[in-house]
């Protein structure tokens, strides 16, 4: 989608310290991380939010999820780590590119 930053990002039009891609997904280091390691999971396909994704594409985020965040956890040495969906500016949702946080 134009003028959307994580597409952007997709295509390496916006450089970004990737650490894991497959078909369907795209991980990448937060710019302004919350904690050392914070990570963005997306999917490659364009979608406003959670709740704008096919149940497909969903289940593809979330298994991408739970492959890197452990992963995280080992290479940061956290004790454990939060993941996190803001939905809605109300809700902190400031890139409306559907995203998971991983923060340890
Ligand atoms: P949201 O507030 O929408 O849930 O989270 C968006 C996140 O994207 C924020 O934590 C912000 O730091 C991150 N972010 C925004 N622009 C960029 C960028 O150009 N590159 C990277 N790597 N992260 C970004
Ligand atoms: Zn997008």
């Amino acid at each position: 989608m134009e003028d959307c930053i994580f597409c952007k990002i997709v295509s390496g039009e916006i450089p970004s310290q990737r650490l894991y891609e497959d078909d369907d997904t795209f991980v990448f280091l937060d710019i302004n991380p919350l904690q050392e390691g914070h990570t963005l999971v997306i999917p490659k396909i364009h979608t406003r939010d959670l709740f704008d994704t096919d149940a497909e594409v969903y289940m593809k985020i979330m298994k991408a999820v739970q492959q890197v965040g452990p992963a995280i956890k080992t290479v940061t040495g956290a004790e454990g780590f939060n993941v996190i969906a803001n939905v809605g500016s109300a809700a902190g949702q400031t890139v409306f590119h559907t995203h998971f946080h991983i923060v340890p």
